[in-house]
């Protein structure tokens, strides 16, 4: 139900491809920060961990901005981007539970779920994918570190390629910000978008032993792809 981004990744991302993402995401802190991004540890306190083992943040606790009453599981609307403040946000409902936000923006924490990038993974604790790949994910809240997730898991598929795939709720409105500080500053993101297509979930219903049946629903699949530039002539 949750504002929420999938990836699927490598048991062990390689020596020489993890470098290239922590000083990537790393020269990202500063400009991140200047927008408005600021990072904390995976609690929310202390300093964001980048280090050769792990990336792993949440935005700070004790952020100072004030907080929304009626700011409750906040999902962003289709063309939602940027970051504001929670006064100004809000643009619809969502579904009745929840409202529908125009950008992202805090409800007196920046902390939400905490972010982890692992070099390696103990693959022995669950399966992994038809290509050998693992999954992970984080709900957001459409907190302002949402961009600084977007920022990593664009740069993670930037140099893993098809190693690395990533699934998100959000459209390419939502992943604009990290396209143009990813382009910005490194040189790269004007290249990537959301791929959608449409497929069928199944569900199975359980009402009861004798009564169980598939639960077939359209959903949206959205997965972040790496374009391949036109050939300058
Ligand atoms: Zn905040």
């Amino acid at each position: 139900m949750g504002y929420t981004h999938y990836w699927h990744r490598p048991p062990t991302i390689p020596d020489g491809l993890w470098d290239h993402i922590q000083r990537d995401f790393d020269e990202l802190v500063l400009p991140l920060s200047d927008a408005g991004v600021v990072l904390a540890g995976g609690l929310g306190k202390g300093p964001p961990e980048i280090t050769k083992d792990v990336i792993r943040f949440n935005g700070p606790e004790e952020c100072g901005h004030s907080a929304n009453e009626e700011l409750m599981i906040p999902y962003p609307s289709n063309d939602a981007e940027g970051i504001g403040p929670s006064s100004t946000a809000i643009d619809g409902d969502f579904f009745g539970v929840g409202v529908t936000v125009k950008h992202r923006c805090c409800n007196g924490s920046c902390c939400y779920e905490t972010f982890t990038l692992e070099k390696a993974i103990d693959d022995s604790r669950e399966e992994a994918d038809e290509d050998g790949l693992y999954v992970d994910y984080v709900k957001t809240g459409f907190r302002p570190y949402d961009i600084a997730i977007t920022c990593v898991l664009l740069i993670a598929k930037h140099w893993l390629g098809n190693q690395f795939v990533v699934h998100s709720n959000g459209a390419d409105a939502q992943w604009s910000d990290a396209r143009r500080i990813c382009q910005k500053v490194l040189g790269y993101g004007d290249w990537f978008g959301i791929i959608e297509e449409a497929i069928m979930e199944e569900t199975i219903t359980k009402a009861g032993q004798d009564d169980e049946r598939p639960d077939e629903r359209h959903v949206t699949r959205r997965t972040l792809t790496e374009y391949q530039p036109p050939e300058m002539s």
